[in-house]
């Protein structure tokens, strides 16, 4: 049992909704084999558990563990190639360094060096896009078991329009998913997720080779790419005569429901949205990758008007960096240039986006996503050094959604001094 002393911030009530931002300036935690039971200004909690061991986190905030609901766990070193559209991007940049994951050698470096990004930012769940080998795939799980992240991965893949050794069957495609998914799927903190990697390289076999392992492997989870880029959202037009639209290209494999995660969906039309919203699936909204490849300005108020969730992705390595503070300011900003199209983000708007709304989307609502009591302690401590400009801005701000505002605007992954999963401490 350990008593966490803290200024926490989070977002338990949907700021969509009216939610407000919750906010304790010294509050106490109490924590029990991973589980918040008792949450109170500290003075209160310390005077019912006197003798128990505090970890004092005062100076800073103190934040649910960050939820990242699109990253691509074979991209890390290829994070920052600017200049570039999505397919020519793809083609020059994150194909080539994917099949490098082919040698285990590299693809254990490779997962070693994803999971530390991913903790460093205070990333503590992630819906991870895995690679088109299931050897670096369970690898991937392999570390991000040792290091205790929650991550739901699976193997990607494809069977055209990508290089030789990016593609496979649907035979061979459905027997490694299996396999996969008996070794890691729900275990421990592991989950797995089907995962073609868009239709633009998934023919009509190979959808329903991924349907039959969603079939087959009991809640797994479903994730792919949408409507990201014109070029691409044209060739898939091309290329699915009989759908009625992108989205159609999964719904009619019976891909789509409450379990699924579509990134990035930036040029959306209403009967997309409509059949999201009917079939309960989420949209991975991924700011910086957006920007950095020009695909445009996610249209958040269309989803949200059409009852579609969203929550935030990194989209690492189209994405800058692992930080979900990033997306968030960066959310922000693409809905500030949306004009009257946009929607107005407050700081609590960007903390249930990179918090709540992912442990939604993930299905992890009554776990993880905000610091109440029942949910277990995944937490992430910003605390900035002395006399940065985060530590002046936190001083001096006026109220806690100040305070939180100056966290997205100025906080990145070296202000995070601290990262806990279920109590335990992975970072700091
Ligand atoms: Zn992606």
């Amino acid at each position: 049992m350990t008593l966490f002393r803290a200024r926490v911030m989070d977002t338990p009530d949907d700021p969509f909704a009216d939610g407000a931002l919750r906010s304790d300036e010294d509050a106490g935690l109490l924590v029990v084999d991973g589980v918040i039971t008792e949450r109170a200004h500290y003075a209160t909690v310390r005077a019912d558990h006197p003798d128990e061991d505090v970890v004092d986190l005062r100076g800073g905030v103190l934040l649910p563990g960050l939820v990242d609901t699109h990253v691509h766990f074979p991209q890390v070193r290829v994070i920052g190639a600017l200049g570039m559209p999505l397919l020519e991007w793809l083609e020059r940049c994150a194909l080539p360094e994917e099949c490098h994951l082919e040698d285990p050698a590299y693809a254990r470096d490779v997962a070693a060096e994803f999971v530390f990004g991913l903790a460093s930012a205070g990333t503590t769940t992630a819906l991870v896009f895995g690679s088109h080998f299931a050897s670096a795939v369970d690898l991937l799980f392999a570390e991000s078991a040792r290091v205790g992240l929650r991550v739901t991965s699976g193997l990607v893949v494809s069977d055209r329009g990508l290089p030789d050794p990016l593609l496979t069957t649907p035979e061979r495609a459905y027997d490694e998913a299996i396999a996969l998914a008996e070794r890691w799927h729900d275990v421990g903190r592991s989950r797995y997720a089907v995962t073609p990697r868009f239709s633009f390289s998934a023919g009509e076999d190979l959808l329903d080779a991924c349907a039959a392992v969603a079939k087959d492997v009991p809640d797994a989870w479903f994730t792919s790419h949408v409507n990201e880029n014109p070029a691409e959202v044209a060739e898939v037009a091309r290329l699915f005569a009989e759908a009625e639209h992108y989205v159609d290209t999964y719904a009619r494999h019976g891909l789509l429901d409450e379990r699924s995660v579509l990134a990035h969906n930036v040029h959306a039309t209403d009967a997309e949205l409509a059949v999201l919203a009917g079939h309960g699936a989420s949209v991975s909204h991924c700011p910086t990758s957006n920007a950095a490849l020009g695909s445009g300005l996610f249209p958040l108020r269309r989803h949200l008007d059409h009852g579609v969730r969203v929550a935030l992705g990194s989209d690492v390595g189209a994405g800058t960096g692992f930080s979900l503070l990033k997306e968030g300011l960066q959310a922000y900003f693409m809905q500030s240039l949306l004009g009257d199209a946009g929607l107005p983000l407050t700081s609590t708007h960007l903390l249930h986006l990179a918090t709540r709304a992912g442990a939604l989307a993930l299905g992890l609502g009554e776990t993880v996503g905000d610091l109440g009591v029942g949910k277990e302690f995944d937490a992430v401590w910003v605390r900035p050094l002395d006399d940065d400009p985060l530590d002046v801005g936190l001083r001096h701000a006026k109220s806690p959604e100040d305070a939180l505002a100056k966290v997205f605007a100025l906080g990145g992954d070296s202000d995070v001094a601290g990262v806990w999963v279920a109590g335990d401490r992975i970072k700091g």
